[in-house]
């Protein structure tokens, strides 16, 4: 049977001289791996090469079990030209796109992570883009809905609140999930100096999400954006191709 859905293509692959594979997050049906047959002609169902980031109506027949589903009809709705312009920009989407597709199970709907890149891509493309807050704001909710952002205003092994900028020694652990202090952080071997800069963008963020409206200077986007891609990666349990091109 069809399905239907907003989707934005996560990745392609050549499948044949003229056809292609292309991983697609569908804003209804989570993500899947479709076969698009004659996508690389130009008159074809999708009008010529489906390009990575780009977001539209889908139309396609799932899997019957496991492999490719087909897809039948893909239209291009949101334009982004700003986006591939400035590498920048086009780096930390094309990061956003590697955790997507890392951290998501298949065909598993998660209609809130589609509508959070979809507004993470149209907030990378205004002209006056904070990119490195927009990346921290986009890992920090990908990770709090995936279950995956642990505890980050109190020590994980002894309790002690931590929150906010100006404490020493100061770790985030993976394995533990969350933040170690300056008292617990020597028994754990798995560990992540976090700064004064990434406590407070830490900080910050949480106030965000809390509903207050707040600014992440450039100098605590990039620490947070660290720390947190040091988490999915270490949960992912593998290096994320894009990180270090997407994080300064
Ligand atoms: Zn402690």
């Amino acid at each position: 049977m069809r399905r239907r859905s907003a989707a934005i293509c996560l990745r392609t692959g050549d499948y044949s001289e003229t056809s292609q594979v292309a991983g697609f997050l569908t804003r209804d049906d989570g993500k899947v791996d479709l076969l698009a047959k004659g996508a690389k002609r130009a008159k074809s169902a999708t009008g010529g090469p489906i390009d990575v980031l780009a977001e539209g109506e889908l139309v396609y027949i799932p899997a019957s079990r496991e492999g490719l589903g087909t897809l039948v009809e893909f239209a291009e709705t949101v334009a982004r030209p700003g986006l591939r312009r400035d590498s920048r920009r086009l780096n930390a989407a094309m990061f956003m796109l590697e955790l997507v597709g890392a951290l998501l199970g298949e065909a598993d709907p998660h209609v809130e992570v589609f509508d959070l890149l979809h507004n993470a891509l149209d907030r990378l493309t205004a002209p006056q883009a904070q990119v490195g807050a927009v990346l921290a704001y986009f890992q920090w909710r990908l990770l709090r809905h995936v279950g995956l952002l642990g505890e980050l205003a109190r020590c994980v092994a002894c309790g002690r609140r931590i929150a906010g900028a100006g404490r020493k020694d100061v770790h985030f652990s993976s394995i533990q999930g969350g933040l170690l202090c300056g008292a617990c952080e020597g028994a754990s071997t798995e560990k992540f100096r976090l700064s004064g800069a990434a406590l407070a963008g830490l900080a910050a963020l949480a106030a965000a999400e809390a509903g207050v409206k707040v600014t992440l200077p450039d100098k605590q986007a990039t620490a947070v954006n660290r720390v947190l891609a040091y988490h999915a990666a270490h949960q992912i349990g593998r290096a994320l191709k894009m990180a270090r091109h997407a994080i300064d």
